[in-house]
């Protein structure tokens, strides 16, 4: 096949409207005499369908291409605005290939907006890669700013909202996970964690393990839809809350979790674990938790709350002390 054929050809397959050819590397070049279109991040409703943006309308209905994680998803979306633009899938799995195909359109003078299943995409979604390589070709970069769970979770939850760390999902593997939020134990800042349903009460277990059950807490379930529940409390009563109601776990979780006040005075809950662990061998819980108070200067009730989750690990059908054995002040 003759080179100018296979760079029509070429052409053709990206989508590109200005002219292409093939170079002695047998590279595809597409010649560009017009301006490159504008890649646009489009936030979409967490829920509520009304939650939609008249500016996300717009430009929804404007551009020349809608990339979409899940195509029959998003067009539910689309077919209620009543818009009826081109949509192309780029999830996780080919982002490498689309990404390559959308810069070339994007060269070429198309506007491309690209939107998540839900939210904002690039927040625990898929186009960092899209975006990266737009700004790296000289492509105008614009966002369409509207819902994120993380931001009204956040706004709804109690917790102190002025510094805050968003870690998205943590990893799913009991030990990673353990690992994970242990490096997270003396974070002063807010804390805000993406979980699935089936694994939000081993997430919740391993959070009083490592923060303690007395920490402050939120947890905002179904946001802007029918079910939307928002509860704010210590992380042990949400915990037992979550337990004690099977719809209660269903659906789709923002955890926020406040920071620790105490980062001074406090021991690395990773070296409070580990020296509680070796106490509660051969020690009773009293003793181990007065040991460890007096030996890492971490506040009492704190060390009884980790001792007792620890201890429940260990020995399920343990019992916890009577009150006149209870260390809470
Ligand atoms: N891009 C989205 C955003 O801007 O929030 C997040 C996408 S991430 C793949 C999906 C996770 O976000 C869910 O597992 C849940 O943790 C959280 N999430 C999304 N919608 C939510 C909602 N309506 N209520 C609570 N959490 C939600």
């Amino acid at each position: 096949m003759c080179k100018h054929r296979r760079a029509v050809e070429a052409r053709a397959a990206f989508g590109v409207k200005g002219p292409a050819r093939l170079t002695n590397a047998n590279k595809v070049e597409f010649i560009v005499p017009g301006k490159p279109g504008t890649l646009y991040i489009v936030a979409t409703p967490i829920g509520n369908l009304d939650d939609i943006s008249r500016r996300a309308e717009k430009i929804l209905s404007s551009v020349d291409l809608i990339l979409a994680e899940d195509t029959r998803h998003s067009r539910k979306l689309l077919n209620r605005l009543k818009i009826k633009t081109p949509l192309l899938s780029c999830h996780e799995r080919n982002e490498d290939k689309v990404t390559t195909k959308i810069i070339a359109r994007l060269v070429s003078g198309s506007n491309v907006a690209l939107i998540a299943d839900a939210g904002t995409p690039l927040i625990s979604d898929p186009g960092f890669k899209l975006v990266r390589q737009a700004h790296g070709s000289n492509i105008a970069v614009s966002p369409v700013p509207g819902p994120t769970a993380l931001i009204a979770a956040l706004s709804a939850s109690g917790i102190p909202p002025d510094r805050f760390l968003f870690e998205g999902f943590v990893p799913e593997k009991t030990v990673a996970r353990r690992k994970y939020l242990q490096k997270l134990a003396g974070e002063s800042r807010t804390m805000i964690f993406y979980e699935a349903p089936h694994r939000i009460k081993a997430f919740l277990d391993d959070a009083i393990t490592i923060f303690g059950g007395q920490r402050e807490a939120s947890i905002a379930r179904e946001l802007t839809k029918k079910f939307e529940t928002i509860r704010q409390g210590k992380i042990a009563g949400l915990t037992e809350w979550l337990a004690g109601d099977a719809d209660q776990g269903r659906g789709e979780f923002v955890v926020i979790i406040a920071g620790n006040k105490d980062e001074d005075k406090t021991a690395n809950k990773s070296d409070l674990t580990a020296l509680l662990s070796v106490l509660l061998k051969s020690l009773t819980l009293k003793q181990s938790v007065q040991i460890a108070t007096e030996l890492s200067g971490a506040g009492r009730n704190e060390i009884y709350a980790l001792a007792v989750a620890m201890q429940k690990k260990i020995s399920p059908s343990h019992k916890e002390p009577d009150s006149g054995d209870n260390l809470l002040d």
